[in-house]
């Protein structure tokens, strides 16, 4: 039977984080897979995590299972984190998930079951995932330009353009920060535009939460997520806590689900639903560690501290990097650099030129040339810069 099966194609970030492993060249960059890690190169377990993790161990009593949908003081830190202190309560179902994919495929799904012939619009480029989740799902898709090319940021007229075409009950699936693969965010005034778009076409927003914190900080981040929360009657965010908490194995993410008070009790029913389809309860650890955290002075002031290194850490890279281009150009055509947020930036390479930097300069960069800028350092900065016009970018 087995023998029916079609091979899947292998991740290409997966692939290339195996060439990377097997190049002997010393002083080699990994700029591919979307993890962040320090000037030495390591993805450190944060200090308020170890530091949770002990508190938990120290009293934890059972390992017995916890709610089906996750527990209530999880759904309200993480609603606190995402939305503030003053989103309408009444108005709120949450989904503790696997990770932040978790939560996009559940809010996914919450959609085809409330609109089966929703059309999930996408930003060209996306996350790939986004894309193969929804095909797996048999959803229908389609992209609205977003990134321009030529400036590296992002082509509002063109998406707002494409967007004209949604139809009511239609699911928009928008970055909420720290766009993945680009690096090119919407500013304040687009995200009043597209609110007042998706009101007037009665489409429902999916915000992919996956970065809060990692771009301009914890608020900010959340800003365009919140602006669309007080204005629409109906919203998705799936908030991953893999980046920003570092704990990218747990496999923690919450689903918010926004809705009229009175649809309340039956969303948050089908959520807890969805969950026990899927794989009954999502795993309680990480997200006992968030909560522990979040719900701590004093261990959230510590994460907050350690999160605000992290972020201004690849800020100050982005404007080494963006500072080394200007000089070794004697242009500001790499400024870009700059002014995008989050881990990624695409560079705008051709995949011949991404090629040519992997052999003649041991750099790694994903094929669509997405760099992860956390896989820097101060030393690191030039070898890339030199290697970027040394390739004709
Ligand atoms: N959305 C985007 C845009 C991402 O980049 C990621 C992480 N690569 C995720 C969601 C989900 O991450 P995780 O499932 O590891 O929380």
């Amino acid at each position: 039977m087995l023998n029916a099966l079609k091979p899947q194609a292998p991740d290409k970030i997966l692939a290339l984080m195996g060439m990377f492993r097997d190049d002997p060249r010393p002083g080699k960059i990994d700029l591919g897979v979307g993890v962040y890690k320090d000037a030495q190169g390591l993805t450190p377990v944060m200090r308020a995590v170890r530091a949770a993790e002990k508190r938990i161990w120290d009293n934890e009593t059972t390992k017995t299972y916890t709610a089906l949908a996750g527990e209530p003081a999880f759904h309200a830190a993480m609603a606190d984190l995402v939305l503030g202190s003053d989103y309408p309560k009444d108005r709120l179902s949450a989904l503790q998930t696997v990770g932040g994919t978790g939560a996009c495929r559940m809010g996914f799904e919450l959609a085809r079951l409330a609109n089966p012939g929703a059309t999930v619009w996408t930003s060209d480029p996306t996350w790939p995932n986004h894309l193969s989740i929804l095909d797996y799902l048999g959803m229908a898709h389609r992209p609205y330009r977003y990134f321009d090319a030529a400036t590296r940021s992002v082509d509002f007229q063109a998406m707002l353009a494409d967007l004209q075409g949604l139809k009511p009950g239609d699911v928009v699936l928008l970055h909420g920060c720290c766009h993945n693969p680009t690096g090119a965010n919407l500013t304040t005034d687009q995200w009043l535009a597209i609110a007042d778009l998706l009101a007037a076409k009665g489409a429902l927003p999916l915000i992919d939460l996956a970065y809060q914190g990692f771009g301009d900080g914890l608020a900010e981040d959340a800003a365009g997520a919140r602006l669309i929360a007080s204005r629409l009657p109906e919203v998705f965010i799936a908030a991953s806590c893999s980046k920003n908490f570092g704990i990218y194995r747990e496999r923690t993410g919450c689903l918010l689900v926004l809705s009229d008070a009175t649809d309340r009790a039956v969303t948050q029913g089908t959520l807890a639903w969805l969950n026990r389809q899927t794989y009954s309860f999502a795993p309680d650890h990480g997200a006992r560690v968030v909560t522990t955290i979040l719900t701590d002075p004093a261990l959230r002031a510590e994460w907050e501290a350690e999160l605000e290194q992290v972020r201004s850490g690849m800020l100050a890279l982005r404007r080494q990097l963006a500072d080394e281009l200007r000089l070794l150009t004697n242009s500001d055509r790499f400024d870009f650099l700059a002014r995008h947020r989050g881990m990624f930036s695409r560079l705008g390479a051709t995949p011949e030129q991404v090629e040519q930097m992997r052999r003649d300069s041991a750099i790694y960069i994903v094929g669509d040339s997405r760099m992860n800028i956390a896989g820097l350092n101060n030393q690191s900065v030039p070898v890339l810069a030199r290697a970027i016009v040394a390739a004709g970018v």
